[in-house]
Formats: C-alpha cells, structure tokens, sequence
C-alpha cells in the first residue's frame, strides 16, 4: 500500500507566520510543512484520509499534480473532474488543525458520501460546527458526509482493512491513534497507556509526533521521545510528524536521528 505523507507541520504550520528564525526562512522546500495530514492508498486503489486539516485544498492540489492521471474522471454538470477516491476520513480528535478542512471535502464527495469516523464527542463538534451538511434537506452543495462513531478498541473495515483506533493522550485530552495492519499512525500525542502500547506491539511502520528538538511542551512529545517509542516498540522505521520551527532544519536534524527514524516531509511517499 502507497501512503503519502499531505502535511507534517505543527498546528500553525512551517513557516510560523512572521517568525524570522533560520528555520522558517530556510529556501529548503522540506522545512515547509502544511499542517499534519496524510492518504493512504488501500489495495482497492480508494483512500483513506488521516484527518482533514485547514491546508487540505492545498494538499489536494499538490497530490492532483502528482497523481492526477491515475485518479478517475467523472461529470459534474457540464464540467468533468479528476479525483481520487477517499472513502473515508479517520479524525484522531477535534482541533482546528485536524478537521479544518472537512468542507473542502465537496469536489471528493461528489460522487459519493465520505465516512467521516471519529469518537462521538467529536462527531457531536463536527455535527454542530457544519450542521448544514447533516439536516435532512442539506444545504445544496454541501459535502455528502456520514457521521461514524467510532471507539478506542473497536475495530472497523473500511475498503477490506482492518481498521483499529487506539487511546492516546494529548496532554489532559484523550485523542486517538490508528493501527492499519503493520502500520500506526499516531499524532498530538504526549502520552499512550499501556492497552496501547500492547496494542501497537507487531508494529512495523510508526508515523508519529514530534513537535521539537529538546524543550518539552504540554501537548506534544519531542522528536526525543518519537525516536524513544520507536525503540521501545522494536518498528523497522519511524516518521515524525506535527513539526514545528524547533525541529530545526530537516537535514540537519535527520543527520542526528537514527537512519530508520527520520522527520517525514510534505510530499514524502512510502510503501507500507
Ligand atoms: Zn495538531
Ligand atoms: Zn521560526
Ligand atoms: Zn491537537
């Protein structure tokens, strides 16, 4: 399966805004990072979104240069598109950076409805944030969305995987991962209990955060504590996601880590 890495930054993203570190005015296309998301390509050939960020548009548009050609065409009106399909979207909780987007889902649910699979405090955000999309008589236009409810240890199918959503904690916020198979995806976490430790052991392919080199944060683990639980785990390779200026420049701190534990980038595809 392809899994292609949309965004890798932090919630504001890389560059911060106005911030005249070296970092962020780096001329280095891997220390620009859109805000974290990413596709994975089930053997169906449809995708699953891992949350929907504010830069999902934007994402798309880069994805659609890259892959335009092999996604299908379909008339919308008098006009024909070309989209991947996405079956669903897996939300691992409810901060602007991790569902911003969900609207610009339109084009994508054109043709059919998104799964939108997210735990019901979420779905109940999410409901009342775009109530326009869920009344009986939706708003015309507005993206076809199912809300799922989804829990911690209950695992779901979607596009014949196996899908299973994981606890972890975000500082004081209980969030969730995922684990497809031989690959987790985690993001926002500080901190994950011991079911779920257990339940990533067999794991070969570890996404995760790291939000900086050394200072520790409240809601975020360092790029330190990535590599840690890359260890601790025994994974063949890891990605860091959800990076911020503080990670320092994407050569540089990939030169320091361990070869299979490396800051993912915006545009970075790899074969799970
Ligand atoms: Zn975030
Ligand atoms: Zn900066
Ligand atoms: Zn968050």
């Amino acid at each position: 399966m392809r899994f292609h890495f949309l965004g890798t930054g932090t919630s504001i993203g890389v560059p911060h805004l106005g911030c005249q570190c070296p970092v962020c005015r780096s001329a280095d296309p891997h220390d620009r990072r859109l805000r974290t998301s990413a596709l994975l390509q089930a053997p169906t050939g449809k995708y699953i979104l891992f949350d929907c960020g504010p830069d999902f548009r934007q994402q798309m548009l880069r994805f659609q240069q890259r892959h335009g050609a092999e996604s299908p065409h379909f008339p919308v009106g008098i006009y024909t598109y070309s989209l991947p399909v996405i079956s669903a979207c897996l939300i691992t909780h409810v901060h602007y950076d991790h569902v911003g987007g969900l609207d610009d889902l339109r084009p994508v649910s054109y043709q059919h409805p998104i799964r939108i699979c997210a735990e019901a405090p979420v779905a109940r955000e999410i409901h009342s944030h775009m109530a326009y999309c869920f009344r009986e008589k939706a708003y015309p236009g507005a993206p076809h969305l199912t809300l799922e409810e989804i829990r911690p240890g209950e695992g779901l199918s979607i596009e014949g995987l196996d899908v299973m959503p994981l606890r972890v904690m975000h500082g004081e916020a209980p969030i969730l991962g995922f684990r497809i198979g031989t690959l987790a995806y985690i993001t926002d976490m500080t901190t994950a209990p011991a079911e779920s430790l257990e339940a990533l052991r067999g794991v070969r392919t570890l996404i995760v955060n790291g939000l900086r080199l050394q200072r520790p944060h409240p809601t975020h683990q360092r790029i330190e504590d990535a590599v840690a639980l890359a260890e601790q785990l025994g994974v063949d390779r890891a990605y860091i996601i959800h990076l911020c200026h503080g990670a320092g420049f994407h050569a540089e701190t990939n030169a320091l880590l361990p070869p299979h534990v490396q800051l993912a980038y915006d545009g970075l595809e790899i074969d799970v």
